[in-house]
């Protein structure tokens, strides 16, 4: 299945739950504005290469649109729709006053030059410059992505229509970026994790977790959740894996990525494998790397008493039956890893205000939305009886729904 009929049937389900329309269902899955534009460059070779960009717009009911920007070879146009469908729903579920949009180039960043990557970009916002902005839709990094890249998009947006720092977030904090953006993913996935644990009544410290992927969001999750007092016994990346059941030292994990370039061969822990890692008998398990990891195939070696996704669609739907069947508690992409969003929020209101926040504030304004996000989702789960996945949908497709209805057609 594709990551599009993924997105299609827990919103489906939660539709089910809501007793929505038919009309209403068309309605809120159909994507506002499809874009799609040749992205033609000269390389450093003198060649001229032509990519294939997109930006799709899904909705804007409740206010502009939100969403990263990813540069990877299998970026298409399905893909890049499921995604913002994600974020429509994801904005909605922690109450940001925004839409939801994705966009991408079908490129392997690590193949270009920087400045290869730095023309790909300008092209780009060249082509599409005309429908983003700070009251339209305002992109963010995602996978293969970053900070200079927004800025890059930020100069070439600025040259068409004058200063405006809140047109892209992610941005350097030199150049107008918010304190707390680069933890703010992680960080909320561990505020997520915390609050979890105490509705489950099994204090997060001393419990166990394992994280596949150690890049942005799993590195700074496992080094929260550990000041948080959790045991990190695993943690995996696209090379290898390492474990330690006696807790490893996060701290020295970062310094050995950072000397070797992965977690692979860390003298405090042992080797395993991704697999392994997947199947491994914790408290928490935290996928933090790739969509569509847990699968109908692997669902049924997971011994993990609860699985926080920090990774946009780490589940498929026949993995997340298959978890709930064996009562294993889901906390959903759309909430789990909104901390991301939620600071982009943060920093597009600064820029806004001309305003700068200091980093305490920033952490103390994503913990009340991230719990009061967790909270939210958990009534309405428990007062419909359904999974936190499908709870998080009626919350965020009952906010969007009504938001459409109030405002207008
Ligand atoms: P990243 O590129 O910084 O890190 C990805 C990590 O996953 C790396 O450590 C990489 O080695 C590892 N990885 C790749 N393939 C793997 C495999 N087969 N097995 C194990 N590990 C593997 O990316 P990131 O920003 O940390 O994003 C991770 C996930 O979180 C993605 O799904 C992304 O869409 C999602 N997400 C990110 C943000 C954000 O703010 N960065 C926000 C919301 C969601």
């Amino acid at each position: 299945m594709s990551a599009v009929d993924d997105a299609q049937r827990y919103f489906d389900l939660a539709a089910e739950t809501m007793g929505l329309s038919q009309n209403m269902r068309i309605l809120l899955t159909t994507p506002l504005r499809e874009v799609r534009v040749q992205v033609a460059v000269e390389m450093d070779d003198g060649q001229v290469h032509t990519y294939i960009g997109y930006r799709i717009q899904h909705d804007k009911a409740r206010g502009p649109m939100k969403g990263g920007l990813r540069y990877h070879p299998e970026v298409d146009s399905g893909e890049v729709l499921a995604l913002a469908s994600l974020m429509t729903w994801k904005t909605a579920v922690v109450n940001l006053p925004y839409g939801g949009a994705k966009g991408g180039i079908s490129v392997d960043p690590k193949q270009l030059s920087p400045g290869e990557l730095e023309r790909i970009t300008r092209k780009f916002v060249d082509e599409i410059q005309d429908v983003i902005g700070p009251d339209k839709d305002i992109p963010a990094p995602d996978m293969g992505t970053n900070a200079q890249v927004m800025a890059w998009i930020m100069n070439q947006y600025e040259k068409y229509h004058g200063f405006s720092p809140a047109c892209v977030t992610g941005k350097p904090v030199e150049l107008h970026g918010a304190e707390g953006r680069e933890e703010a993913t992680g960080r909320g996935v561990a505020i997520i994790t915390r609050a979890l644990a105490e509705k489950l009544q099994r204090p997060l410290a001393g419990s166990t977790v394992a994280i596949q992927g150690f890049g942005n969001v799993g590195s700074h999750a496992a080094k929260i959740l550990q000041e948080m007092g959790a045991r990190i016994v695993a943690v995996s990346d696209a090379h290898g894996a390492t474990q330690n059941r006696d807790g490893l030292d996060i701290a020295s994990l970062l310094s050995h990525q950072a000397a070797t370039g992965g977690v692979s061969g860390f003298s405090h822990g042992d080797k395993l494998t991704n697999a392994e890692l997947l199947a491994l008998d914790v408290d928490i398990l935290i996928p933090a790397a790739l969509g569509g990891v847990i699968t109908h195939e692997n669902a049924k070696d997971i011994r993990a008493r609860c699985i926080v996704e920090a990774a946009n669609g780490p589940t498929t739907p026949e993995a997340d039956e298959e978890l709930a069947r064996r009562e294993i508690v889901v906390v959903p992409d759309i909430l789990a890893n909104a901390g991301g969003v939620t600071v982009s929020y943060f920093e597009w209101v600064q820029n806004r205000q001309y305003f700068k926040w200091q980093l305490q504030q920033v952490r103390q304004q994503l913990e009340q939305v991230m719990t009061e996000g967790f909270q939210r989702v958990w009534s309405v789960a428990e007062e419909k009886k359904v999974s936190l996945r499908t709870a998080a949908y009626v919350l965020g497709i009952g906010r969007v729904g009504r938001a459409t209805v109030v405002g207008g057609i």
